[in-house]
């Protein structure tokens, strides 16, 4: 069981955080709050792990952001579509669904719910010239009957 953060416990923490993050040292801020040099470097890396989950949350929050955007212009493009139709106009109703196709395909893409990229696996390794030399004369021979002498 992890030991219990006195920082983050402590009343007095956003204090202790602003100073830190203005540069003063860990031995300086220990210090000043009286608490122990090693409770600051500790505590460290809870903010660091706090700032990454935070800025992953903003990801998060932009990427919905892009997809309801997204469900909007899939809907007007249906709507366009059935006034289109209505009208008799299918050229435009055409140019609607192709739109339409378009923007589920960017949000499949989006989703990852289409993978285009073909699987490549790259190998690597190093061959000495005597094994080069009996792989070849093996595929020669398996392959074009030739027999080296
Ligand atoms: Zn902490």
């Amino acid at each position: 069981m992890p030991r219990k953060c006195c920082i983050c416990n402590h009343h007095r923490r956003q204090e202790i955080e602003h100073a830190l993050l203005r540069g003063e040292s860990n031995r300086v801020v220990a210090q000043r709050f009286t608490v122990a040099r090693g409770a600051v470097a500790r505590h460290l890396k809870h903010v660091s792990a706090a700032l990454s989950q935070a800025r992953q949350l903003k990801e998060i929050e932009v990427g919905k952001s892009i997809l309801t955007e997204l469900r909007d212009l899939k809907i007007q493009a249906e709507q366009l579509k059935a006034r289109a139709d209505r009208a008799g106009d299918y050229r435009t109703a055409l140019a609607a669904l192709r739109e339409r196709t378009r923007l589920v395909e960017l949000e499949a893409r989006l989703t990852g719910a289409l993978n285009e990229r073909p699987e490549t696996k790259i190998l690597n390794f190093t061959l000495d010239a005597e094994t080069a030399r009996r792989m070849t004369e093996t595929f020669l021979a398996r392959h074009l009957g030739v027999n080296p002498t």
